[in-house]
């Protein structure tokens, strides 16, 4: 292992290289990265005489390159353990923020090279982006959210961003992107972790009140996250003109109640809608009854077809939503009848560009960020490949080159 903390300058080829969008793919290609960014990307041939002598060179010939894949619902606060609420309520910040720290490394570890964490404590998460885009620890890059904004003893109100009223909420708004958040997160209907919260199918703010939400977030430029299952918070959250809603699963008083007319809107405004299936999603379904699973996960299938843009994440840290199986996610999405090119295409390209950092992120071409994977075979035929990681650098900082690159 190579510590790697320190910005580097380097050459990875591979037999393929997936350069995005839309899955672009270059046989024999490499990357040539320097100061985090890439230098030049293209054949293999090309790049390592641009690079010339005395670069350090992995090659990976039976490997894909591809761009760092992207988990944009994650909680660092969260254990994953049977009971990840009491866990965040008995920690300390300290011991809170050494574990999120661990968790970000096991998301780099398995490639994720860029984490939207959608609800911390205390500023944690931004504390720790921060550490990370400075190089002191390792980690994917994150974009934080912040404190969530919830109604009193609302969903996640333990995370500590109850507001009651209009001040109440600029006040919050003001107060995240002051703290430096990347986006505001709101809470627009009850959710499942939240012990005597108000249940998944009930609205927590007014259609006024998730108006002034985003209306706040966008005079200091930021975007909105909605966690929404319940019809009555989608719909208010589509109307406010968020930037994604999370979940999405048209929940009703008493069983679905999807809004064709809404799923439209969704899709017209570009309205990103994340499952946030976790890596246990299988395990769910037999929980839940697999046939109203089935119906939930057909839905979302449902709404791609209609043109609403889909967006992978995990829900990292509830219960049984682990930090290292990002890929057992992706497989929702084949589940659901999308082949492994468009799910690759949609946990890099397509998720930079709805989180809104398609700039400088998610391709590999010069001036893009030097976050990249490397795998044994074909992620673009077989999902499964993802899991054998032979390579990660992020933001130009290779974390795992192993044994047998040479
Ligand atoms: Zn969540």
């Amino acid at each position: 292992m190579v510590d790697g903390r320190d910005s580097v300058r380097g050459v990875v080829s591979a037999g393929r290289m997936v350069t995005g969008p839309g899955g672009q793919v270059l046989a024999d290609g490499a990357v040539l990265y320097d100061g985090g960014l890439i230098a030049a990307a293209g054949p293999r041939t090309e790049v390592e005489a641009q690079a010339g002598p005395g670069v350090p060179r992995l090659a990976f010939p039976g490997g894909t390159l591809l761009p760092g894949l992207i988990d944009s619902h994650v909680h660092l606060v969260l254990d994953a353990g049977p009971d990840p609420v009491a866990g965040l309520q008995a920690a300390s910040d300290a011991e809170l923020y050494a574990a999120m720290a661990d968790r970000a490394g096991r998301l780099l570890a398995t490639g994720v090279t860029t984490a939207r964490d959608l609800g911390d404590r205390g500023g944690l998460a931004v504390r720790l982006r921060d550490e990370i885009a400075a190089g002191r620890v390792p980690g994917p890059r994150l974009l934080s959210a912040g404190t969530p904004l919830t109604v009193p003893g609302g969903h996640c109100w333990f995370m500590g961003g109850e507001v009651e009223g209009a001040d109440a909420i600029r006040e919050a708004v003001r107060r995240n992107a002051a703290a430096g958040a990347d986006l505001i997160k709101v809470m627009a209907t009850g959710g499942g972790v939240t012990k005597g919260g108000p249940p998944v199918w009930q609205a927590q703010f007014t259609p006024a009140e998730l108006a002034l939400i985003v209306a706040e977030a966008r005079s200091f430029g930021l975007p909105v996250a909605a966690h929404a299952h319940g019809t009555e918070g989608i719909v208010a959250a589509v109307a406010a003109g968020v930037d994604s809603i999370e979940h999405c699963t048209w929940t009703g008083r008493s069983g679905f109640d999807v809004r064709e007319d809404v799923v439209d809107a969704i899709a017209a405004r570009g309205i990103a809608v994340c499952p946030a299936a976790s890596p246990d999603w299988r395990g769910f379904a037999e929980r839940f009854g697999r046939e109203r699973a089935e119906e939930m996960f057909g839905r979302i299938r449902w709404m791609a077809e209609r043109g609403v843009r889909l967006l992978p994440g995990t829900d990292a840290g509830i219960s049984r939503a682990v930090f290292d199986d990002f890929v057992s996610s992706l497989e929702f999405f084949e589940h659901i009848g999308l082949d492994p090119a468009e799910i690759v295409d949609l946990a890099t390209t397509g998720a930079a560009r709805a989180v809104g950092i398609g700039g400088d992120t998610g391709r590999l071409a010069a001036g893009f960020r030097a976050d990249l994977l490397v795998v044994d075979g074909d992620p673009l035929t077989d999902l499964a490949a993802l899991r054998s990681v032979r390579l990660v650098v992020a933001g130009g900082r290779p974390v795992s080159p192993l044994p047998g690159a040479s």
